[in-house]
């Protein structure tokens, strides 16, 4: 668990994990403080420009209605009726078709005095009236005349208005002054045309627009302006409205339109669509760095780590991959000189286990290399018997060396020792120096008469090397004596063999030297069994 949670891989992955979730953290701090602010400053552009198209429709009815007041207002028949001299023009021009025909519900005409001096239209049942001034029964709009005298009283100009009403009901008025339609005379009145904002009225701005709207009178709040608010609940629609100023001044008419998010959405998705693939990209990039990793990278260590971790669980550890050693990249020559370094380390090894198992005068094996091999030899052939071991020691060393030198000793020493192991070595038999001038002879699976003629043949090829030993009492050449011991009993251990072969080379010596003897260990006398004269 710790393995693989340290593991480079999963490192790997855990920061290319952050750093994915930071991106699109990123990308969704992007949207949402860069991309949503602009797609609602577009849509607020796009209500404000629909609401301003409204308002020129309005304009364009008002135009209309200003044209058409102005066109009754500079008629001289109408300047004429204003002061009296056209009594037949009411019943030649304002009948019940004239206002249907116009789309008015009230035509107002005030003499030059501001007095009302005929009205014509629809009472508060719908019915056609037309009187004149504002006694019954035309006593209906009696308001609306009081507010349009006062109006023009406050000294308008000479021109022709028009409103949006928002009080009594919706409507839209002209006022314009009664002119001759040469214009040479001042005005001798005024003329009113009051057109209601009813419902097919407003469908029919709905066509030409194509805008689904409503427009409502609301009172003007103290310090609100004509201000332009946005209603973005709905996914796929909103409403936007807009005061608009109309008469009596504390009262506003109100747009409403219902927008479609077209836009929005359209520009929504668009970003979503570039997020996921935008999101997707990312991912696939960074599951493809994975990748290359893993197999650039990732994979070869961890080859690498499992060679190193076999080293020290196998008892032979195996070569270096070979995948690892030819690549060309750093993980190639991290692999090959450590390599390098592990065929050096193990040449030292074996050096040092060289040095510590051989005697570094002769070269031959040391006690310990004998005694391990001794014993292994115990333990690994299921037997303790039929195996035998052979004491050596040089006759009359002392006095080689007080005659020769020290170094010649050592010479001697070598020579011997070399050459017992040229004799014994290719046999299968090991040869140890196992004291100054002692040596001993490993002889597995060997018995006592092979072990006592191998030991013969010694005796002659050292006393045939013809090695000077003038002060010896025993011969003129140098000579050992050789102590043989067979492992008689599996009780014995490897101690018991060398102790027996010790008491038996002291029973060489004693015979005279140059020679051999063997000593059984189940005999209870201790003593030689075979003496063999040089
Ligand atoms: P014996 O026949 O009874 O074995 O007599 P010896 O003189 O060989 O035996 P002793 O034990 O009296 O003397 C052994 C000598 O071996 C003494 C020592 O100077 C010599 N010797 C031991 N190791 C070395 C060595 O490494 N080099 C040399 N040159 N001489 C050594
Ligand atoms: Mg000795
Ligand atoms: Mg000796």
């Amino acid at each position: 668990m710790t393995a693989l949670k340290g593991s480079l891989r999963n490192r790997f992955l855990l920061s290319l994990c952050a750093v994915l979730c930071l991106a699109l953290l990123a990308l969704v701090a992007i949207a949402r403080f860069q991309i949503m602010p602009i797609l609602l400053e577009d849509e607020e552009a796009y209500a404000s420009a629909e609401l301003d198209r409204i308002e020129r429709a309005l304009g364009a009815e008002l135009n209309h209605m200003r044209r058409m007041v102005e066109d009754w207002a500079h008629w001289d028949d109408t300047y004429d009726f204003v002061q009296g001299l056209q009594p037949q023009y009411v019943d030649s021009n304002l009948y019940e078709s004239t206002l249907e025909t116009l789309d008015l519900e009230m035509m107002v005409f005030l003499d030059a005095s501001n007095e009302p001096y005929w009205v014509v239209g629809y009472n508060e049942h719908g019915e056609f009236v037309s009187c004149p001034g504002s006694m019954p029964p035309c006593d209906w709009a009696s308001a609306s005349i009081a507010f349009l005298s006062r109006y023009v009283a406050q000294g308008l100009d000479d021109a022709t208005h028009t409103w949006l009403l928002a009080a009594p009901e919706l409507a839209m008025a002209g006022l314009s002054p009664i002119h001759q339609s040469h214009q040479e005379t001042p005005a001798t009145g005024w003329l009113a045309m009051v057109r209601p904002l009813s419902e097919p009225w407003i469908e029919q701005l709905r066509d030409t627009t194509g805008i689904e709207l409503e427009l409502s009178p609301v009172p003007v709040p103290a310090q609100e302006s004509a201000a332009q608010i946005l209603d973005r609940t709905s996914p796929t629609h909103m409403t936007a409205n807009r005061l608009i100023p109309a008469l009596p001044s504390s009262h506003a008419l109100r747009i409403d339109a219902a927008l479609p998010r077209q836009r929005y959405q359209a520009s929504l998705e668009t970003f979503r669509f570039a997020l996921y693939w935008t999101s997707g990209v990312l991912i696939a990039t960074l599951l493809m760095v994975l990748w290359l990793l893993e197999r650039m990278v990732l994979s070869p260590l961890r080859q690498l780590a499992t060679f190193t971790q076999s080293l020290h669980q196998e008892a032979a550890p195996p070569a270096m991959p070979v995948s690892l050693l030819a690549r060309h990249d750093e993980i190639g020559t991290l692999s090959r000189e450590f390599s390098n370094l592990l065929d050096h380390q193990r040449r030292q090894s074996d050096l040092l286990r060289d040095l510590t198992l051989h005697d570094p005068l002769t070269g031959v094996a040391n006690r310990r290399l004998f005694d391990q091999r001794l014993t292994e030899l115990l333990d690994h052939s299921g037997t303790h018997q039929g195996h035998a071991a052979m004491m050596i020691d040089i006759d009359h060393f002392k006095l080689y060396n007080d005659h020769y030198g020290h170094q010649a000793g050592d010479v001697c020493l070598v020579t011997l020792a070399q050459h017992m192991e040229a004799q014994l070595e290719p046999r299968g038999f090991l040869v140890a120096r196992t004291g100054g001038e002692e040596f001993s002879v490993l002889l597995p699976n060997t018995s006592e008469d092979e072990a006592l003629r191998l030991a013969r043949e010694l005796l002659e090829a050292i006393e045939a090397l013809g090695l000077d030993h003038e002060t010896s009492p025993t011969s003129c050449n140098v000579t050992v004596s050789i102590g043989i011991a067979t492992l008689q009993a599996n009780t014995m251990e490897p101690g018991d063999l060398m102790r027996a072969a010790d008491q038996a080379l002291y029973r060489a010596k004693a015979s005279g030297r140059n020679r051999a003897a063997t000593y059984r260990a189940l005999d209870t006398t201790f003593g030689p069994t075979t003496t063999l004269d040089s």
